[in-house]
This record gives structure tokens, C-alpha cells and sequence, in this order.
């Protein structure tokens, strides 16, 4: 199933797409949320049931799949090899990354960017912005304790973020945090596609241009820390509740990845594509 969260006729409902993705149907839930902490075969059984016509797309409005996620972001830093390669490059004294231990960071964010939306450029705060596609992952149900065999029972489903970052303030600070977690900062969507319809560990294409121009494509398959790894040392010691959305990390062609640079600026258009989920269009305010 691909899962979205949209407003009609001044409700949010999440609904199920239709084959096609051109129109959707409202699933029982008042949030995406909510259904995700539902059982999962009640979840299907209601997007069985789902009947008489469906709202064709164009008559309403998308919000991010979680528009107001319950915690903030855990992302993954510099998980694949050539972006960590072209962050070193950028500054190697921010980007240092030692062997295969994952570098996990926070990002804040009280309400996701909408497909459509506007990404706020900051003047006068943030010089420096930039791009990165990410595969999402959105747990399911409490994770704790998982060993990695067992983390693909724990999966709701997958969405894309970009994971936009102002990289002065990213290096800036010693903390990341500030950086990546200004309002606006974080487009989600277009939806979430069932864990059921991706084969585990997922292979999916994944890319994002910036007007157009190809600038980042390479394919999940090639984390440095795989999904499985990822869930199964966090739970160790965090228990991920359902709703939790961790960000896998960004493959190579960020605009700090050029030499010179390739920041965004007003009006630029970003589309960020994985395969199976869609695309993700937002543009600078
Ligand atoms: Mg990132």
C-alpha cells in the first residue's frame, strides 16, 4: 500500500492511493499516527474494505505522510562511502568518520515540509544550503532488544526526506543539530510505501536533481550501515516507538560534494526520487 496524509474539504485524513497513485481513499484513522500504532491487520483489513468513489488527488491537498512527527528525526551520517569521500573533501576536520561506526545525529522537526512545499532559505542565518535525498524508514511497532534478523518485523514502512542542511551553521557548531533542524528543513513524502511491498534489505534507486540537472543517484543497497545494523544497535539500548523515522544517509552529489560548491539558492527546485515510493518535489522560498 502507499499511505498518505492529505486535507479535503478542511479535514486531514490518512488514506490509502489507488492503483495508479491518481486518486485516494480515507482510511478510519484521525492521524497517520494512530494508524500506525493500530494492528496491522486491522490497518489492511480497513484498506480492503475501502469502497464507493475515491478522491481524485487533484482535488486535494498533500501533506507530509507524518506532518508533525511525535519525535524528532534520527539520521545517519555519512553512510554512504562516496559521500563520505566528498564530505572529507568539503572539510575534514567536520567530516571525519572512523571505519564502519555509525554517525547518528538529531533532527528537529515540529512540522514536515509538504510535497509542493517551500523549503525556507534563512537569510541572513543560512548561506550555505543544501540538499540530500534519503531513504526513510518508519517503524512500526515498539523496538527493543531487536536483534538484526529479527528488524524487518519492526518496519512500518519507507519515505524520503531531504535532509536539508545548512553547512556553515553544520560546521560551525560542533553539533549538527542546529544546522539540520531549522524550520522548513525537512520535506517528506510523497508517501509512505507498506513494508510489505519492499523486499528486505531494500535495493531501490535513489536520486535528486536540482532543477532538473541529475545531481545524487546510486541505490540503497550501498548504506555502509544497513537498515538491519542500524535498528538492531539502537534498539539495544533506545526503545524506537511506532512513528519513529530514521534517516538513512545521503549517497554522493550534495552541492558541498562540488568543487566549487553548488548551494541552492531562491527558486531552485528539488526533486528528490526513490524508487517504489515516488517523487519528492519541494522548492526555495
Ligand atoms: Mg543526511
Amino acid at each position: 500500500m502507499k499511505l498518505i496524509t492529505y486535507s479535503h474539504q478542511g479535514s486531514t485524513h490518512p488514506g490509502v492511493l489507488t492503483a495508479g497513485d491518481t486518486a485516494v481513499y480515507p482510511l478510519p484513522y484521525p492521524s497517520m499516527q494512530a494508524l500506525i500504532e493500530a494492528p496491522w491487520e486491522q490497518v489492511r483489513a480497513a484498506a480492503r474494505q475501502v469502497s464507493g468513489e475515491p478522491i481524485p488527488l487533484e482535488q486535494v491537498t498533500l501533506l507530509a505522510p507524518i506532518p508533525s512527527p511525535r519525535q524528532d528525526i534520527i539520521c545517519l551520517g555519512m553512510n554512504y562511502l562516496d559521500h563520505a569521500a566528498e564530505s572529507a573533501r568539503y572539510d575534514g576536520d567536520s567530516f571525519r568518520k572512523d571505519s564502519a561506526i555509525p554517525v547518528y545525529f538529531s533532527k528537529r522537526v515540529a512540522e514536515a515540509v509538504p510535497p509542493g512545499g517551500w523549503i525556507e532559505s534563512h537569510p541572513g542565518l543560512v548561506e550555505q544550503l543544501d540538499y540530500e535525498v534519503e531513504l526513510a524508514v518508519i517503524i512500526g511497532k515498539a523496538a527493543s532488544k531487536v536483534p538484526a534478523e529479527r528488524v524487518s518485523e519492526y518496519i512500518f514502512g519507507y519515505t524520503i526526506v531531504n535532509d536539508v542542511s545548512a553547512r556553515r551553521l553544520q560546521t560551525t557548531h560542533k553539533q549538527w543539530y542546529f544546522g539540520k533542524g531549522l524550520d522548513g528543513f525537512t520535506p517528506m513524502g510523497p508517501c509512505i510505501t507498506t513494508a510489505d511491498e519492499v523486499a528486505f534489505p531494500p535495493a531501490l534507486a535513489i536520486s535528486a536533481k536540482v532543477n532538473g540537472e541529475l545531481r545524487q543517484s546510486s541505490n540503497t543497497r550501498l548504506l555502509i550501515t544497513s537498515i538491519a545494523d542500524i535498528i538492531a544497535e539502537l534498539s539495544s539500548g533506545i526503545t524506537l516507538l511506532p512513528g519513529t523515522i530514521i534517516a538513512t544517509g545521503t549517497p554522493a552529489g550534495v552541492g558541498m560534494g562540488f568543487d566549487p560548491p553548488r548551494f541552492l539558492k531562491s527558486g531552485d527546485v528539488i526533486e528528490c526520487a526513490i524508487e517504489n515510493i515516488g517523487t519528492l518535489r519541494n522548492s526555495v522560498r
